[in-house]
């Protein structure tokens, strides 16, 4: 399928979505995938509420591509912090940095840190849109374009779930979408600094990510269960195939 036909395609996808869910949320992560999407957003002027989750630990070059998007596209960004007291918590007792120590530890944090600011930002929601792409990781060979998450109670729309690397910086390119200065540092999926480093040649997309753990468990829980699986949604009729 040609870039043209991919972008009609994933535009029909939003406009569909949204229409037929509503309220719909977006959730953006500031990565390649999702710039794409707001730019699509943007262009398509879609009734859609975007938010983005600020964990307090994001490189500096991820709050300058935030302050980038909202001067180009000139909506409103709802940023989510973590709660006070539960970060307090998780510090005084097994130290800021306890990611490193365990699985467990570091599920915590991303719980703390993503999860629970997430459920807030999703609450009340009929449809969360994501960019989740297949060719990401092999977490991430199943997912679908839409699909019921019966986790968070509401459909979950990833509109560019079959599209390539090549796809996502053909678009990037010719649309010039502002995107994360790290990426042309080997940074090509982009979570917290302490918790994300540059892949090698040859190495998947999120190898970077939580990298002294085993491969399995590399996920923050947002589109996971607690063995590391794809949440599979329940799949709907796609708004267009
Ligand atoms: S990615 Fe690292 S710093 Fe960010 S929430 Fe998860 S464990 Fe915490």
């Amino acid at each position: 399928m040609s870039i043209d036909d991919r972008i009609v395609q994933a535009a029909a996808r939003l406009g569909e979505g949204i229409d037929r869910h509503r309220p719909a949320a977006f959730a953006s992560s500031l990565g390649a995938e999702d710039m794409v999407i707001l730019d699509l957003i943007h262009r398509l002027a879609l009734d859609v509420e975007i938010f983005t989750l600020d964990t307090g630990r994001l490189h500096q070059e991820t709050h300058d591509l935030l302050a980038r998007a909202r001067a180009r596209y000139g909506r409103p960004i709802r940023v989510l912090v973590p709660d006070g007291a539960q970060l307090e918590a998780y510090a005084s007792t097994h130290g800021s940095n306890a990611f490193y120590e365990s699985v467990e530890l570091r599920e915590r944090c991303c719980e703390i840190r993503k999860l629970a600011p997430l459920r807030r930002a999703l609450h009340g929601k009929a449809l969360w849109i994501t960019g989740l792409r297949r060719g990401q990781s092999a977490a991430r060979t199943d997912v679908d374009v839409l699909g019921h998450d019966a986790a968070n109670g509401l459909m979950k729309l990833n509109p560019l779930a079959d599209w390539s690397d090549a796809d996502v910086q053909g678009y990037i390119v010719r649309h010039e979408v502002p995107v994360n200065a790290l990426h042309a540092r080997g940074y090509p999926s982009i979570g917290c600094a302490p918790c994300t480093r540059a892949v090698q040649p040859g190495e998947n997309a999120r190898a970077g990510r939580w990298w002294w753990e085993q491969a399995g468990a590399r996920e923050c829980g947002l589109h996971v269960d607690a063995n590391g699986r794809l949440v599979r949604t329940q799949r709907g009729a796609p708004a267009t195939q």
